[in-house]
Formats: C-alpha cells, sequence, structure tokens
C-alpha cells in the first residue's frame, strides 16, 4: 500500500497541550511489558517513544493507559500502532478511545495496526480513532518519526516495527518465535526492544523467544543495546537476562513499568 503520511503535531495538537521537546535522540518509556497477561501490579505491553518532537504509543495493553499518564498527556500522543491482535497489546485501546471522546474534540488519532483488529475490536467506527492497515514492508511517517513494518513468526498477522529518528533507530520485535530474524529491522539499530517471554528449557512451547534467543538475535543483529521485554509474569526475570546476557555478549536490561530507555 502508499505509504500514509501522518502531519506534523504542530498541525493536530488542541490549543493547551504542550508540543514535545525535540530531542536528538529517541526516548523509549515502559508502559506495560509483562507477556502474555499482566502480573500483580503489571501490565500489558505498551512503550512511549518520543523523539523528533513526535510521541508515539506502541501497543496498548491492559494497564498501560493508566500509566500513560503518568508521563504525558494522552492527548499528545500522535499516534498509535498496534502490532497485532493478541489483546495483551491492545486492550487498553478502550480506554484511550473513551478518554479521545472527552480530551480530542472531535480530532482524530492516526492507529497503525494489522487487518482486521478494528472489527475484532469493535473500535472500527468510533470517531476518536483514525484506522490506518499496515502490512509487512510498509513505512510511515509520523511527525519526525519513520516507522516501517516487518512480519514476524507468531499466530497472528504480527509485525515488528523500526522506528527512525532525526539521528537515532530503534527497533521493536512485537511478539515472535525464533523462525523470524531480528536483522529484518535493519543492523543498525541503537537500540532493540526485543521480546524473551521465557527461559530456554520453555523453547518451542510457545510462539515465543526465550532470553537467550532474544540474545542471539541481538547479537546477529548488531544491536548497540538490547532491552528485554514481554516476560511471562511466572518467569524469574534474572534468570531471562543472565541468559540474554550470556549470548548477546554484553549487559542486557530487562524492561520494567516507567523505566526510560535513551537510543
Ligand atoms: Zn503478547
Amino acid at each position: 500500500m502508499a505509504a500514509p503520511i501522518v502531519p506534523g503535531p504542530s498541525s493536530v495538537r488542541p490549543p493547551g497541550t504542550e508540543a514535545t521537546e525535540v530531542r536528538p535522540g529517541l526516548t523509549l518509556t515502559v508502559l506495560g511489558c509483562d507477556g502474555s497477561w499482566p502480573g500483580p501490579a503489571g501490565a500489558g505491553s505498551g512503550y512511549l517513544v518520543s523523539g523528533g518532537g513526535t510521541s508515539l504509543m506502541i501497543d496498548a495493553g491492559p494497564g498501560t493507559f493508566a500509566n500513560l499518564q503518568r508521563h504525558v498527556d494522552p492527548a499528545s500522543v500522535d499516534a498509535v500502532i498496534i502490532t497485532h491482535h493478541h489483546p495483551d497489546h491492545w486492550s487498553d485501546l478502550y480506554a484511550f478511545d473513551t478518554q479521545a471522546r472527552l480530551a480530542l474534540h472531535g480530532r482524530r488519532v492516526p492507529l497503525f495496526a494489522p487487518a482486521g483488529l478494528g472489527d475484532r475490536a469493535r473500535l472500527d467506527r468510533t470517531p476518536t480513532l483514525d484506522w490506518r492497515v499496515v502490512t509487512d514492508g510498509d513505512t510511515v511517517r509520523v511527525g519526525g518519526l519513520s516507522c516501517s513494518f516487518h512480519r514476524t513468526d507468531h499466530v497472528f498477522e504480527t509485525l515488528a516495527v523500526r522506528i527512525d529518528g532525526p539521528a537515532r533507530a530503534v527497533g521493536y520485535s512485537a511478539d515472535s518465535g525464533p523462525g523470524w530474524s531480528l536483522a529484518e529491522l535493519g543492523t543498525d539499530l541503537d537500540l532493540v526492544l526485543c521480546e524473551a517471554t521465557y527461559t530456554s528449557e520453555h523453547e518451542g512451547t510457545a510462539g515465543h523467544m526465550s532470553g537467550r534467543q532474544a540474545g542471539e538475535q541481538a547479537r546477529r543483529a548488531g544491536a548497540r543495546k538490547l532491552v528485554i521485554t514481554h516476560r511471562w509474569p511466572t518467569i524469574d526475570a534474572a534468570s531471562v537476562v543472565a541468559e540474554a546476557e550470556a549470548a548477546f555478549g554484553a549487559p542486557v536490561e530487562q524492561a520494567s513499568i516507567g523505566k526510560e530507555f535513551v537510543a
């Protein structure tokens, strides 16, 4: 499909909301990072990526809309990206939509997602969300950021995303098994956010990756920095990090709610 262009934030923000500070790098803020279901006091997948004067909410799992408000006014989010149909990545679209009806005064927020999600969520006709279908190979521009989508190894059409700012690039694996290569997002990434759902003894039991597999993938892709995410709440965090570091060959960070990473 033709790459849709979303205008820069200055043309769409309502009066009274602040423009995001323009910085050369990209900031990734974790809104939620639990795999498949939220654990105690946890939240499903959701991230805020800011740079080039633009803010994107990437995935909107359960609990992430509450956490978004700790960092920004939701009305300042320029666009939303949902990577796939599993509800641990989108169920807070209901909260986003409800608040936006009150806060946006009729303005619609561009929402990029694989085909069929609007219909599945029954949010395809809401006045606040401007659904735009994306698929493998698409690139879209939102203000100062460029987003490229690549299909992963997962049960539904699942789209990893590469985000390029003015001077830095971040890659997010979304959910994937090991049958997809992180290098599809490029071999020049400043920061990679890769799913590592469990430890190596669980490999092959679900369409996900272990810490070992995530570390190996990131090393092969030449990632400068690796952050792992989407750990099942029943899996020990330190064990996943330890095997990811052994495979990556450098320190690895585990995503946690509220943590900020700068690329
Ligand atoms: Zn998931």
